[in-house]
């Protein structure tokens, strides 16, 4: 039973018990519950001021900065949704997601501004008409100064600076706005790996049932500090990071944005015990230089989301880690989890495809597995998840016909096929989409991908179909190599062929120095399709 209706009331309860308490650690500086709730106040204040409406929506093309959760709080407090925008975005995105969202309203960084935004809203056909600006701390620059946005380095034209704000509303109250569960609390955007972004309607009451599905189904609890690695704007950054330390409460440990040396240095001086990321980012950690175990002594419980986790990638890095990591799965439609390891429990791998379970559904979640006639298959055959829960969106900011096709009746449909073992255990194969033709077989990235990961050299794979006159489809990876070892395209080649079926092996390797990747740690697979030859 969800302890919570919205955002704004775990917010106030996490004031209420602890006003003194850190709800932000950024570099050397600190903000409480207290100090918060006043720039979150000031914030809204602002926005009526500016005559937002209830229900209007407020850009947040911000970095994992303070500023995030005065602007994500501050939005709620004036009955305003937030729309959580990548910062790696450009005009063309950018221009595309403030005129899909409607935002009439805009919070984002000072570069930012000036490379991006500025030339977005002064054309003739953008709606925002208030704009704040904030400068971020940054590795380098730690500051003598407290400020709660960033130091101020300067204040473009026509837009209203962060801590000058906070400042100018400080004596400020506004009125509680009513918001109901049901009510749009963020517009996260589906990164896009499959065609034009859509926004997922996350609700209040999508966000606080996770936020608890995180809190219990981990057992955290209050004052255990959380780091956020995966970045705010994306749904497992929000729920996993702001929300979750929002619900216990407990500090937030904020770094801008993730550097492996940086997030290091976070977890050295601010000893956080949870987080959530992608396991690539687990994996560039354990490379930052000066990384020993001991630096991760605190983190206790960790989760890897967001993309397949290859068994020897986990064994590889609980090594250094000294930790076990637990799987999670989930979409932004499910705002983050749908399913996850148990705390202490370690995934069972299927024998026969070598796939690292996904976990079990979590609280109130029923995960169907379908064939294509939307009919349960039997445990162990292979079909798409179709998922329900509190958890899932009601559906796509105003795109009914994607709503229509991909939550029938509010299941969702999610692309992803695979299968529920005899004990209740899921298994992700792969997305329905990357599915290789091989010859008139099928072929599965992942399963490819997990055999090349048990190379010693292989530091990262990713495997894609290519067009091939004979096979229809031929199989090629790509693979970055582990420091200081070598090995030839073709020996790789020839390590693939020993372990699977001729159809499944790789034609072909190529290597690369980087694989190309979403900011949220996903390998774009697409990307390497495209490669031309
Ligand atoms: P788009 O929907 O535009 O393609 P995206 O898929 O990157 O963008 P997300 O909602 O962030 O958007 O990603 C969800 C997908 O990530 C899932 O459908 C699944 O394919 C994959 N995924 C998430 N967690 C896991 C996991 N633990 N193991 C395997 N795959 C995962």
């Amino acid at each position: 039973t969800p302890d919570y209706a919205t955002g704004l009331d775990i917010f106030r309860a996490a004031v209420a018990a602890q006003p003194q308490m850190d709800a932000i650690r950024y570099f050397d500086q600190s903000i409480s519950f207290t100090e918060l709730d006043a720039a979150s106040t000031s914030f809204a204040a602002a926005l009526l001021e500016h005559d937002l409406q209830r229900g209007d929506r407020v850009g947040l093309y911000l970095q994992n900065d303070p500023a995030f959760l005065i602007a994500l709080i501050g939005t709620w407090k004036a009955g305003c949704a937030a729309v959580a925008i990548n910062p790696m975005n450009k005009q063309r995105e950018l221009s595309y997601l403030l005129g899909d969202s409607g935002a009439v309203a805009l919070v984002c960084l000072d570069d930012l501004y000036d490379q991006v935004a500025k030339e977005v809203i002064s054309a003739p056909d953008s709606a925002v008409r208030l704009v704040v600006t904030c400068s971020a701390l940054d590795h380098q620059s730690r500051s003598d100064e407290r400020v709660l946005g960033g130091t101020v380095k300067h204040t473009p034209e026509g837009t209203l600076d962060l801590d000058t704000l906070v400042a100018q509303f400080a004596d400020r109250s506004v009125a509680d706005p009513g918001l109901t569960p049901d009510d749009l609390a963020v517009l996260t955007y589906t990164s896009g790996t499959t065609g034009q972004p859509k926004g997922a309607i996350n609700t209040h009451a999508n966000l606080a049932f996770n936020a608890q599905t995180y809190r219990d189904w981990i057992h955290l609890k209050a004052g255990d500090p959380v780091i956020a690695i995966a970045p705010l704007f994306h749904i497992t950054g929000l729920v996993a990071g702001v929300m979750t330390a929002l619900l216990l409460p407990a500090p937030l440990v904020l770094f801008h944005r993730f550097e492996p040396g940086v997030a290091l240095d976070a977890i050295r001086e601010h000893q956080p015990v949870f987080t959530v990321a992608a396991i690539t980012a687990f994996l560039a950690l354990s490379n930052a230089p000066g990384a020993t175990p001991e630096d991760f002594a605190s983190l206790r419980t960790l989760y890897s989301g967001g993309a397949p986790i290859a068994p020897a990638m986990a064994d590889r890095l609980e090594k250094i880690f000294g930790a076990y990591i637990h799987n999670v799965y989930g979409l932004t439609e499910t705002t983050s989890p749908s399913h996850a390891v148990p705390l202490g429990v370690r995934a069972p791998v299927d024998p026969v495809s070598g796939a690292l379970s996904v976990g079990v559904p979590v609280y109130n979640t029923v995960v169907r597995v379908i064939d294509d006639e939307g009919n349960d298959v039997p445990p162990g055959e292979v079909g798409e998840f179709a998922t329900s829960g509190p958890q899932v969106v009601a559906g796509y900011w105003q795109k009914p016909e994607a709503t229509a096709s991909s939550l029938p009746n509010g299941e969702l449909r999610t692309g992803d096929v695979g299968f529920m073992n005899e004990d209740g255990w899921y298994f992700v194969v792969d997305r329905k989409k990357d599915m290789i033709n091989a010859s008139g077989y099928k072929v599965w990235p992942r399963e490819v991908e997990d055999v090349l990961y048990t190379h010693p050299a292989v530091r990262e794979a990713a495997v894609v179909g290519v067009p091939d006159e004979y096979r229809g489809e031929t199989v090629r990876a790509f693979v970055s190599l582990t420091d200081g070892q070598t090995v030839t395209p073709e020996e790789l080649v020839q390590f693939a062929k020993e372990q699977m079926a001729a159809y499944k092996y790789p034609r072909e390797v190529r290597i690369l120095e980087e694989l190309p990747k979403t900011v949220t740690g996903k390998i774009l697979r697409r990307e390497l399709r495209d490669t031309n030859g």
